[in-house]
């Protein structure tokens, strides 16, 4: 009786635990599905760029399509300061007008994972990043949110 009322406590708790770890789920998948679109164009000369430039860094702006929401049509290079990592924009020479959705930049590492620098400059500048990473390929980049997240970017032609 006593092990019943145990087990009966127990089985509550990890029930209302499931719920909770669905809900956050939940939560999520509704963050994830502002999904993206780039062109293969875009994307192919963002790669590009990014080999030219090894063993240095190469950044540039997303720019969104004025005929379709989320999709990149559009890369914008800037004048940077090249410093590793720490690439900077300068984001008052944006042109005007331009609808910048986020950033494209490499890693001469075949690692396309955020660095610490990378999050915080991602929360500052739109609302989706890609890194390419070595050795610069269609299936060696990624895509994040401002916060980090994995989000898709679906390749089109
Ligand atoms: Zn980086």
């Amino acid at each position: 009786m006593v092990f019943d009322k145990f087990r009966q406590f127990f089985g509550k708790k990890s029930e209302n635990k499931n719920e909770k770890i669905e809900k956050e789920c939940r939560s999520k998948i509704k963050k994830v599905k502002a999904s993206y679109t780039i062109s293969r164009e875009v994307l192919e000369t963002a790669i590009a760029a990014a080999r030219e430039s090894h063993p240095h860094e190469f950044i540039a702006m997303l720019g969104e399509s004025k005929k379709r929401k989320n999709h990149i049509d559009e890369l914008i290079f800037l004048p940077s300061i090249s410093g590793g990592v720490s690439a900077i924009i300068h984001m008052d020479m944006l042109p005007m007008g331009m609808r910048v959705l986020g950033t494209v930049h490499s890693h001469p590492s075949p690692y396309p994972y955020p660095s610490e620098q990378d999050l915080e400059s991602f929360s500052k500048r739109g609302r989706v990043h890609i890194i390419i990473a070595y050795p610069y390929t269609m299936n060696s980049w990624r895509a994040y949110s401002s916060s980090g997240e994995p989000v898709t970017v679906r390749v089109v032609d």
